[in-house]
């Protein structure tokens, strides 16, 4: 018997190199993505920008891997948008840069809610 699991995979292709590419820029993450020998991804951000910082735009306040910005910013947001980044975050993903797609929707809606109260 065998079961599927339904989860997107990103094969290690010269298509799959440039997603992630993309994936990481919109996460404001500069960096090289490549098929290495084994077949797998060889990502390598570059050094500058591997410090990772508040999302908040325009905060550049280094925060943990594990927390979304600095605490003013994050308090800032209203509960259930915490609750979606909460929901949707992998620890791991600031270290593999693979956040999940509901991740990135929930990081876009974030941004989206930041840039109406500017108005
Ligand atoms: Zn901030």
């Amino acid at each position: 018997m065998t079961e599927k699991k339904r989860a997107v995979r990103y094969y290690a292709t010269e298509e799959g190199c440039g997603r992630v590419r993309g994936i990481l820029r919109a996460h404001g993450v500069e960096a090289t993505v490549s098929v290495g020998k084994d077949g797998r991804f060889e990502i390598h951000a570059q050094s500058a920008t591997t410090r990772h910082t508040c999302h908040w735009p325009v905060c550049d306040k280094e925060v943990p891997p594990a927390m979304w910005g600095c605490k003013t910013h994050w308090f800032s947001l209203p509960k259930r948008l915490q609750d979606r980044i909460w929901a949707t975050y992998r620890p791991v993903q600031e270290i593999t840069k693979t956040p999940s797609s509901e991740y990135i929707a929930a990081s876009r809606e974030v941004q989206q809610w930041i840039a109406a109260q500017d108005q």
